[in-house]
């Protein structure tokens, strides 16, 4: 299939692109020493879109404040739990651009809620907190949605990580520049692996792999969720960027997704011994900091297929870094040295 010209949505540069595409020589050599047909591992360095501003999150925002600020909202309510890297990249962002930004943020127990990480990070930016128990967090999230949108005339609601159909052209953009990343560095990756957990990201990915003609198959790592329910998420985002922008495009890409959940583990957040042995792993060989909640299981989920003889089909893959060193401050804890 030849490349699909796109016309893209309004959006503001923000992020610090391109970011690097790096192989990772020790420990795809250490892998070959268990499998030896384990294909090369690179990684894009989607850490790397700014300092504070870190991950997957602000590609999307470049699109969402975009749409925001035509619409002439000078507010952005957005909602995740107290370590959303989401929420802190909206926080910061709209201190950069003079917004007012709301976060509804989700925790077990609110009194328990530490202000580390990226929920410090949200109060310095001043943004507006709240938070609110996971148990009924559905009705306490409505009732104070609707508070902030009678005080303000204009508010923009973005949905948990910016994942709708205005969001994703992010990852359809990161396309463009992996075709360009994949041409410098001469391979033709048959994966671009990343880790799913609202689905924005790899939505993006895989309708920017069609249209780009990357001849990789897209796979989310889920970290909370089904495969159903990614299969349905990503087709959902993807039509609803169809519907959102006719004229795009984007109504010629017909993609399929690929989506691997046996490595949620004991849930959202919640990491195994295992999934902190990996970020141990590959910080001591290759000085590349995983975060437990998403890029740590992906990865861990991702070397485990490998070490079975899946995905073994590849000389090279593709893992999309996608952030979330903040969130691992928060958790220093958890480790034994
Ligand atoms: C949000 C996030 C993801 C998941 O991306 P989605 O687009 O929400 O699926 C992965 N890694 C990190 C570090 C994130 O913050």
């Amino acid at each position: 299939m030849s490349p699909v010209q796109l016309c893209y949505p309004n959006q503001i540069n923000l992020a610090q692109l391109p970011t690097p595409l790096q192989r990772l020589d020790r420990l795809t050599h250490r892998l070959r020493q268990e499998q030896p047909n384990a294909p090369a591992i690179w990684v894009k360095r989607d850490d790397l879109t700014g300092s504070v501003l870190s991950g997957n999150k602000i590609r999307k925002l470049e699109f969402t404040l975009a749409r925001a600020m035509a619409e002439g909202s000078d507010t952005i309510i957005t909602c995740g739990g107290t370590q959303s890297n989401h929420c802190r990249a909206t926080a910061l962002l709209g201190a950069q651009l003079g917004l007012k930004v709301h976060l509804i943020l989700r925790q077990d127990d609110p009194a328990q809620a530490q202000i580390d990480g990226n929920l410090f990070l949200d109060h310095l930016s001043g943004a507006n907190v709240s938070i609110f128990p996971k148990e009924n967090f559905s009705g306490c999230f409505k009732e104070r949605l609707a508070e902030i949108s009678k005080q303000y005339k204009s508010p923009y609601f973005i949905p948990t990580g910016a994942s709708d159909g205005t969001g994703i052209w992010g990852y359809i953009r990161a396309c463009e520049e992996l075709k360009e990343d994949f041409s410098r560095a001469q391979i033709a990756p048959d994966y671009i692996v990343c880790a799913t957990g609202s689905g924005g990201t790899q939505a993006g990915l895989t309708a920017g792999a069609v249209a780009y003609d990357l001849g990789a198959k897209v796979l989310g790592m889920a970290v909370c969720d089904s495969q159903v329910y990614f299969h349905n998420k990503v087709a959902s985002d993807i039509s609803a960027a169809k519907r959102l922008y006719p004229d795009s495009g984007l109504s010629k890409v017909r993609c399929q997704s690929h989506v691997n959940d046996t490595y949620i583990g004991e849930g959202y957040g919640l990491a195994s011994g295992a999934v902190l042995k990996t970020i141990g792993q590959l910080a001591q060989t290759e000085g590349l900091v995983l975060d437990p909640t998403y890029t740590a299981k992906a990865f861990h989920g991702m070397l485990e297929e490998i070490k079975k003889g899946q995905l073994c089909d590849a000389d090279d893959i593709v893992f999309v870094h996608t952030g979330g060193v903040f969130g691992l401050m928060a958790r220093t804890q958890e480790f034994n040295f």
